[in-house]
């Protein structure tokens, strides 16, 4: 297949990873739990728009990007990865009141168990920990870590993960993640170098994982719904596969249903990191906003998104590999 994509500077990409995200949250919010099909018949001629509903205002982000806000605001605080901090601001978050939460993230932070033990202490009570919840929050610390290189980013995104799901799924979902979004990051297409990627997945799920993001897995074929892990990154990687605008592969993740935001926050950060902040639509990127419950009145729109995306991407050059 001849790659047309165009190639957008690397700032550009590491905005449009963060953003892109944001946007996807967003956009699919009022779908999350519909039925496939129900974003393309609302919007038939094919330009979706920032529509708000059930319970979501036009363009307000959700507890993805919400908490991929805190911990890049982590990273960037300690220069690295502090995973108390993170937990603690988690916490606050969670005790703040946010509008929605994921099930398996909410257990382990409202839990009263100690941040390095609570979500395998969780996992060991419930044997279900592999929800999407660590994927749909990674867009700003692989921006972060993308420069440190495959082993670190994949070993960072494991960390991160695992402070709510202690399922080995889960971090090594995140883990892929984060390396594709670094490989687009670099200017190579991450459905190419995915095979290098799965080599670095835990030899007990690469399997699994290996086929879930195969060329031939269609959102069809999962096996379960896609707030979990395995069907959620296998759909996010389909939506970009088979199109061929950013702004196509978020109407085709969120036209799948079911966790409409988390598997567009996904699809948006690949895609994003792919085709660059200018790719993005700027009737989705105005109204976009992200409120952080816990954290005061504070809501960040792009400006402060693209600052953010811009000092994590800065300051992973300084520190190559602090993992
Ligand atoms: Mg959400």
């Amino acid at each position: 297949m001849t790659d047309l994509r165009p190639s957008p500077p690397s700032r550009a990409r590491a905005i449009g990873a963060v953003v892109g995200s944001a946007v996807g949250d967003a956009l699919g919010a009022p779908f999350e739990f519909g039925e496939p099909g129900v974003y393309r018949a609302r919007f038939t001629d094919g330009a979706g728009e920032m529509c708000g509903g059930g319970g979501w205002d036009p363009g307000e982000a959700t507890d993805d990007t919400q908490m991929a806000v805190l911990v890049g605001e982590s990273l960037l605080e300690h220069g690295g990865l502090e995973p108390a901090d993170v937990f603690r601001r988690f916490q606050r978050w969670a005790a703040g009141g946010p509008k929605d939460i994921g099930l398996q993230t909410e257990a382990v932070l409202t839990g009263g168990d100690p941040w390095d033990t609570a979500a395998a202490f969780h996992f060991s009570m419930t044997g279900r920990a592999a929800g999407n919840g660590s994927l749909m929050r990674a867009a700003t610390s692989a921006v972060r870590y993308a420069r440190a290189g495959r082993s670190a980013t994949m070993a960072a995104a494991r960390r991160i993960a695992a402070l709510t799901h202690g399922d080995r799924a889960a971090w090594e979902g995140t883990a892929i993640l984060h390396d594709l979004i670094r490989i687009a990051l670099e200017g190579g297409d991450p459905l190419e170098v995915l095979p290098e990627t799965l080599l670095h997945v835990h030899v007990d799920h690469r399997a699994r994982w290996t086929t879930v993001l195969s060329p031939s897995w269609h959102p069809d074929d999962a096996t379960e719904s896609n707030g979990a892990v395995w069907p959620c990154l296998g759909s996010a990687l389909w939506a970009l596969r088979t199109t061929t605008s950013f702004e196509d592969s978020l109407g085709a993740a969120i036209d799948l249903g079911g966790d409409t935001d988390t598997v567009a926050a996904v699809t948006g950060a690949l895609a994003g990191a792919v085709y660059g902040l200018d790719a993005v639509p700027e009737r989705w990127t105005a109204p976009l906003h992200v409120p952080l419950p816990g954290f005061g009145d504070r809501v960040l729109r792009l400006p402060e998104l693209t600052e953010l995306a811009v000092a994590l991407a800065v300051d992973s050059g300084s520190t190559p590999a602090d993992d």
